[in-house]
């Protein structure tokens, strides 16, 4: 089986640890393994979920064991091309920021903008990436009524490149939100939108430096709301969907 040296490898991947060379291979591999990107995608969001679990309590050792065999046991192989496609380039940036996130304490501003990362990740990788899937704003926008404690509106897209895939809802931590998906080109962006003052961290407005985060992002706020646009897309295209919503908003 091809793919067994590259998974003895797996655990010096995540962690940086392999060779530049090597690395290099791996991402490439990564990008056209389903079953590579998947196992890595798993290893990654494993990796974010004990990382965060440990700033809040200490699990014992049955706990611990539990969550190894629970985790072990789970299904990973349900992905659809294109979007398994996706998660691989989007696990290859993922790996490639995981030294500069983990090393040393984030600020709580550097901490939300870590899991909003993880957020859009975990859409890509989903096998239901939108709860309500319309390319019509008037179908996606009330969708969310009743169901986040706020209104927002969504822009106009005609004459753009940008097309609206659907929507989810959102959580950070237990904040409720809304999360639209857009296409640009072969990319996906995700639009956060939250409650500002539901957040776990005061925010300022900028853009952030993708070498960073692993994804260019830019972030604001407007009436109460605090908008975030990822995407592996061009800082352009991110910028070009953050003026659209400023101005619908
Ligand atoms: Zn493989």
């Amino acid at each position: 089986m091809v793919c067994e040296s590259w998974k003895t490898q797996l655990d010096s991947y995540l962690d940086r640890e392999l060779p530049d060379q090597e690395m290099r291979a791996f991402d490439a591999h990564v990008r056209n393994c389903a079953t590579c990107s998947a196992d890595a995608l798993s290893g990654v969001q494993l990796k974010r979920a004990m990382q965060s679990a440990g700033k809040r309590f200490t699990p014992t050792a049955e706990f611990r064991q539990r969550m190894l065999r629970s985790i072990a046991s789970k299904p990973q192989r349900t992905f659809r091309l294109g979007w398994m496609l996706a998660a691989a380039v989007a696990v290859v940036l993922v790996v490639g920021a995981i030294t500069s996130t983990y090393l040393g304490n984030r600020s709580g501003s550097d901490q939300v903008f870590s899991e909003i990362a993880d957020l859009h990740v975990a859409t890509l990788a989903s096998s239901s990436p939108v709860d309500v899937i319309s390319t019509d704003r008037h179908t996606v926008k009330p969708w969310f009524q009743g169901k986040i404690p706020f209104a927002f509106n969504l822009p106009e897209l005609q004459n753009s490149d940008f097309s609206l895939l659907g929507g989810r809802m959102a959580y950070l931590e237990q904040t409720p939100g809304a999360q639209l998906i857009y296409n640009v080109g072969k990319h996906h962006i995700s639009v956060f939108i939250f409650q500002e003052r539901a957040l776990p961290a005061k925010l300022s407005d900028r853009s952030l430096d993708p070498r960073r985060l692993s994804f260019n992002m830019q972030t604001w706020s407007r009436g109460g709301l605090r908008y975030f646009v990822i995407g592996d897309a061009a800082v352009s295209d991110i910028d070009g969907l953050a003026r659209l919503f400023k101005n619908a908003s």
